[in-house]
């Protein structure tokens, strides 16, 4: 038997923007319930999740020894419905950002009106340095730790960051087995043949586009020919890059973690793409690259930022040259920055809205479940279009009839539901 040990220690710093993330998402929500006119009671229910399980779990590794794990689920809010959101593996999760990614999820529920509230999950952990087995051990102990609060009408995990639909399967599998039937509405994100949705893995990236298209029309730029600069090269950023060079506009500028390619005649996304290896990295195999920092300051229409969180802030929101900024990635812009721009006349769309088709396909995807009945890729694209344009239309419609910034707007429209069944409920 090997030495039991504890696995990962998250970094001081990464505690530290945790907290600044979990603190700047309670700033907005007291601000958007001022507005909305609800009383401080309100605030005190909604600043908080309801519920934050801590759980350990022992794992056997393959050479023999124990490490035991620690994880997370926050539900924030369960009053419109059961609570929904994904599952990160990560070696710096931790509780504060876990409580604020299902604050989120709480608002992005409500602005493409889900009968969800949001929930979030994490455990502590180098999936990178795992065996497929310990990872199947983990997921699987996941599930069994936190069984209890957890269910296709109480709260329904999904993929987050390092973790897929193998590992949405385990955890199926594992939830199934603890009941003794079969629970594909237990969680969302699974292969095709466990029951995931046509249109998943591309639905963060379509929700983004649709999000730019509608932007665009407000401020009369046409997506045929309009110059598009898209910081990050993942999942997401490649995705949009691509949907938006089909569609016409041209890609100036695309960047990983090392650097930014940049053409103002348009960059040929398809190459990029070919030659991208699996972490989204492309930039190291030219010589001519700007930095990250000069491809947000670009002459372009649109700067959609799909990397890390704090990239335009107050140091260079002066500088940022595009009209509209769509923001695929969580928090890229600060709360200082997102005034500056609004000062500016620059129309910012902001994560919570701009992300939302991930969490909304998600939902087609437990209602495919649930009725035993699956639709084809067009019926979901056709569905989410529906779903986007008219969360879009909200949030524009309140940040121009109550005078406040995209950001501020879509937590209003966000908070306003689950506020409304809270009080339904006679919670407050
Ligand atoms: P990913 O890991 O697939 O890709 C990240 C990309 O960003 C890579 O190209 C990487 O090289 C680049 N990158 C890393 N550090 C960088 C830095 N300092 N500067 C510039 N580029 C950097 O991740 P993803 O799934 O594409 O997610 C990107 C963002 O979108 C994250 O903020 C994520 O939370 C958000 N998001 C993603 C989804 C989704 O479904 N994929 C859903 C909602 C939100």
């Amino acid at each position: 038997m090997g030495a039991a040990g504890v696995a990962g220690k998250v970094s001081e710093q990464k505690m530290e923007e945790s907290l600044n993330l979990f603190t700047s998402t309670q700033v907005v929500i007291k601000e958007a319930l001022n507005k909305l006119g609800y009383a401080d009671e309100m605030y005190e229910l909604l600043k908080e999740p309801l519920r934050m399980l801590t759980v350990r779990i022992p794992i056997r590794m393959d050479d023999g020894s124990t490490k035991i794990f620690t994880g997370y689920r926050s539900q924030h809010n369960d009053a419109v419905g059961p609570t929904k959101g994904g599952v990160r593996f990560h070696p710096e999760v931790n509780e504060d950002e876990v409580k604020a990614l299902s604050m989120w999820m709480s608002l992005k529920c409500g602005i493409v009106d889900l009968p969800y509230g949001g929930g979030k999950g994490g455990i502590i952990c180098d999936p990178r340095s795992m065996s497929m087995g310990e990872l199947e051990r983990l997921s699987r102990g996941y599930v069994r730790a936190i069984s209890q609060i957890v269910g296709p009408t109480k709260d329904i995990p999904a993929p987050d960051v390092y973790t897929n639909s193998q590992i949405m399967a385990w955890m199926m599998d594992e939830y199934s087995r603890l009941r003794e039937y079969d629970s594909p509405g237990f969680i969302t994100g699974k292969p095709l043949v466990l029951g995931g949705s046509q249109g998943r893995e591309k639905a963060t990236a379509q929700g983004v586009v649709i999000c730019i298209e509608e932007a665009a029309k407000k401020r009369g730029i046409s997506i045929e020919g309009a110059r598009v600069a898209v910081q990050g090269f993942g999942n997401a950023g490649s995705f949009l890059a691509k949907f938006m060079h089909d569609a016409g506009a041209k890609v100036v500028a695309i960047s990983d973690a090392y650097g930014a390619l940049y053409d103002p005649n348009g960059l040929d996304i398809d190459y990029l793409l070919d030659r991208r290896d699996s972490f989204g990295t492309v930039t190291t195999l030219f010589d001519n690259t700007l930095t990250n920092e000069e491809l947000l300051e670009l002459d372009c229409d649109i700067l959609v930022p799909a990397a890390v969180s704090n990239q335009i802030t107050a140091a260079n929101a002066h500088d940022i040259k595009a009209s509209i900024i769509v923001e695929a990635a969580n928090g890229p812009t600060t709360l200082e920055a997102t005034k500056i721009l609004s000062d500016r006349g620059i129309l910012l769309v902001p994560d919570v809205l701009a992300s939302s088709g991930g969490v909304t396909v998600s939902y087609f995807e437990w209602v495919q479940n649930n009725q035993g009945y699956y639709w084809t890729e067009d019926e979901v694209t056709e569905k989410l279009e529906k779903v986007l344009v008219q969360a879009f239309d909200n949030v524009y419609q309140t940040s121009q009839q109550r005078k406040v910034n995209m950001r501020l707007a879509a937590y209003m429209v966000g908070a306003r539901k689950m506020s409304e069944a809270s009080r339904f409920r006679g919670w407050v």
